[in-house]
């Protein structure tokens, strides 16, 4: 009998344990060791950017980018329903206010097309979010920010490795993050990274991840900033990871692929779109997305998998149907229709980097009993 095969699981092949030991054997294990300084340069060489700044995780990563950019009380950022709950809490923390637009029916992404009028006076920046595997249409949300003075902020964190028409994701827009969180291409357990080719903004960042220290007067402060500092050990895995990001990405596409080509035969079922004109899908996860004619939803799905030892997650829930923001008046009234259909109707099935050629066969094989 075949194991439990997990949504995903982590591949730590590289040089993790000989980095890690250097960390212990030198006794550099704080934020000022020598390998986050490595590693924040070794990010900003893989997606064209001149400042990298590490930070503990990627939520933390755009609650920095937010804050660095001072867009001010009220500003509105316009941001897609659908995505997970960082994106709108860094925003609504900062005391802005986040404006939503729904998705892609195929690509899954916001629908750029959307956004103009969602603009206001008070717009201040656009977040973009690329999901699960194409990205965002950058060349249309860039005129658009370009036409109306809008900051840009890129949420590359399950993009990288990825590319939009050539150019590498986390390489558009004012500011970029990424997280390292284990299911993410390269991980450090816990990680994030601000990148961004502004020195200004560089340096808010720093300062922000970093309590705001004055140089002059370190337990001086003029403006309240975060704890947000990596640590030489998660840096030491990134370095690590990041040497291999190459063949991180290969797999994830002969994942990809190779599900696609088991499962697109399946009528029920709405497979991740493996190509958009501007990019290759690159499979940060495999989603499924139910047709209307299935009789059962997401959960009932899982639920199913589970028992057939398949390990799944359900897709985001969107913004506007949050709880935390209801409360509060945010969003009422609403209707974001793909990004609802998509939280009911989609998940994703086994999608990590340690994943085995039997195990994508036994994944797709489980998917199509269920849909039998
Ligand atoms: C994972 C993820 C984050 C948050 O990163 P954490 O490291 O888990 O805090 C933010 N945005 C997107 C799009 C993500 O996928």
């Amino acid at each position: 009998m075949a194991d439990f095969i997990p949504v995903n699981e982590p591949l730590l092949d590289g040089n993790e344990k000989k980095y890690l030991a250097e960390c212990i054997d030198t006794g550099w294990i704080s934020a000022e060791g020598p390998f986050v300084r490595r590693f924040e340069q070794g990010m900003a060489a893989a997606v064209n950017r001149k400042f990298g700044i590490a930070v503990c995780n990627g939520t933390a990563a755009l609650e920095t980018a937010v804050a660095a950019l001072e867009l001010g009380p009220g500003a509105e950022v316009i941001m897609p329903a659908f995505t997970i709950i960082s994106c709108a809490a860094a925003v609504v923390r900062r005391g802005c206010v986040p404006v939503l637009v729904d998705s892609d029916p195929v690509t899954w992404n916001m629908q750029v097309g959307q956004i103009e009028r969602k603009i206001t006076p008070r717009t201040k920046a656009i977040m973009a979010v690329h999901i699960y595997g194409l990205p965002v249409e950058m060349d249309p949300l860039l005129a658009i920010a370009r036409k109306h003075g809008l900051r840009i902020i890129e949420d590359a964190a399950q993009m990288l490795g990825q590319t939009y028409k050539g150019k590498p994701c986390g390489g558009f827009g004012d500011i970029s993050v990424f997280s390292f969180y284990p299911n993410k291409h390269i991980t450090t357990g816990e990680g994030g990274m601000v990148l961004t080719d502004d020195e200004h903004l560089a340096n808010r960042c720093r300062s922000l991840r970093n309590l705001c220290f004055k140089q002059e007067k370190r337990f001086v402060h003029d403006e309240l900033g975060y704890n947000f500092r990596m640590t030489n050990l998660q840096a030491a895995l990134g370095v690590a990871q990041l040497e291999l990001l190459g063949e991180r990405i290969a797999r994830k596409r002969h994942m990809g692929k190779r599900y696609t080509e088991v499962l697109s035969d399946i009528s029920g079922l709405q497979l991740p779109a493996s190509t958009a004109p501007y990019a290759e899908n690159i499979f940060w996860v495999y989603g499924l997305l139910l047709k209307d004619a299935v009789p059962f939803d997401a959960e009932e799905a899982m639920r199913r998998l589970s028992v057939l030892k398949v390990g799944t997650r359900p897709f985001f829930w969107p913004m506007h149907e949050q709880p935390v923001f209801r409360k509060t008046g945010l969003f009422t009234g609403q209707v974001y229709p793909v990004a609802e259909r998509m939280a009911r109707r989609g998940f994703y099935i086994p999608s990590g980097a340690a994943l085995t050629d039997d195990q994508i066969e036994q994944a797709a094989a489980a998917v199509r009993e269920l849909m039998r």
